[in-house]
């Protein structure tokens, strides 16, 4: 039989330079693909094409602003901070049917237990948590605290999932900034893939180290691709990175869940969280879009010390306007390719400021004029 195919011997196709290898992921314990030799245009610098829009402080059908009607018929109060209500949508829900069709053979289900919250970070449907100040993101911090105190304490909720979609590339249609919880009778499978990970982690190192803080070490060392550090906190693009501009906003300390951070740590985090969303938004001079979540152990009343809370940003783009997609290796195989070194992404996210939001030098959408 004769097959054509192009010639394989070594040799024959150079290697572009660029970082190409494979690296491993040791809270999802698998391997990452880095291909980023087949990338290497430098993005310093680019702008998305379209203007910034001016968007207003104030819209009168948004769902999610101070004293506006929401689909059930309620009100929003007059807010002034952060303001939580009962999804009127829920996906998990104390409403959600008991009786259940019983499914054949092997299969299983039952009721969708649970909460869904939102989150509405302020009350000004312009103002995103780049163009909050520290304290007012520390009022987010201290809601996720709270809530997590709250509905992990039920009995019916084994995991409480603190997050936010942000941007029209992840689906979310409604700029008003805002955040959701859901509050599950199941442990979200990053994190008890994390959680499994932690645990073999110390388990079988004969000091029993902890996974996260060898993680937060060996990131020191490196230091390349830290994007924020204080006494307390500290934000870096992960050596193992999936996404091209995946940040980790960490504790320094190991606490399973937010709500063990102290007053100053809380401060601490907010000004990191603060840095790395001023950070993305400069980078293009656009409102970056991510999903951020944040990774806590299960509130099912085991023992969770060992793991160590922290939040994590995935972006979905890897050049303006130009998105990540997720195929073959992503979602046929469930491991990820990698188009970019995170120590390149890194340095472009070191080289803007984390102090002054692009808006603000714009003047527009800026909730100081
Ligand atoms: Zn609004």
């Amino acid at each position: 039989m004769s097959v054509n195919r192009e010639s394989t011997a070594s040799g024959s196709h150079p290697v572009a330079p660029g970082l190409w290898e494979e690296r491993w992921h040791p809270l999802r314990e698998e391997w990452v693909i880095v291909a980023a030799h087949r990338q290497n245009r430098p993005w310093i610098g680019q702008t998305i094409a379209s203007k910034p829009v001016s968007i207003p402080s104030y819209v009168e059908d948004c769902y999610l602003c101070p004293g506006n009607k929401r689909v059930s018929g309620r009100e929003n109060p007059h807010y002034s901070g952060v303001f939580v209500f009962d999804n009127d949508h829920p996906c998990v829900g104390p409403d959600a049917p008991l009786t259940l069709k019983t499914p054949p053979g092997l299969y299983r289900n039952r009721p969708a237990n649970g909460v869904a919250r939102v989150v509405c970070y302020n009350p000004r449907h312009n103002m995103t948590m780049a163009q909050m100040t520290p304290e007012q993101i520390a009022g987010v911090v201290g809601v996720w605290q709270e809530q997590t105190l709250d509905l992990g304490h039920r009995p019916e909720v084994n995991f409480v999932l603190c997050f936010e979609n942000k941007g029209e590339m992840v689906g979310v249609s409604n700029p008003h900034p805002h955040g959701q919880i859901y509050a599950t009778n199941f442990v979200f499978k990053t994190m008890e893939t994390e959680v499994q990970a932690a645990r073999r982690y110390q388990g079988e190192s004969e000091t029993g180290q902890n996974l996260f803080q060898d993680i937060i070490r060996a990131e020191q060392t490196e230091g390349s691709r830290i994007l924020y550090e204080d006494e307390f906190s500290i934000a870096f693009v992960p050596y193992f990175a999936r996404y091209a501009y995946e940040v980790y906003v960490a504790p320094k300390r190991t606490v399973p869940h937010i709500h063990a951070l102290d007053e100053r740590e809380v401060q601490s985090l907010a000004q990191a969280l603060k840095s790395v969303t001023v950070r993305l938004d400069n980078l293009w001079q656009m409102s970056f879009p991510y999903v951020m979540a944040l990774h806590q152990a299960p509130t099912d009343g085991g023992n969770y010390d060992f793991h160590h809370f922290f939040i994590g940003f995935l972006p979905p783009l890897r050049q303006p306007n130009l998105l990540k997609y997720l195929a073959g290796p992503e979602i046929g195989g469930g491991n990820f390719l990698s188009d970019t070194s995170p120590e390149a992404k890194a340095a472009e996210l070191r080289a803007v400021s984390d102090n002054v939001h692009y808006l603000q030098t714009l003047q527009l959408n800026n909730p100081e004029s």
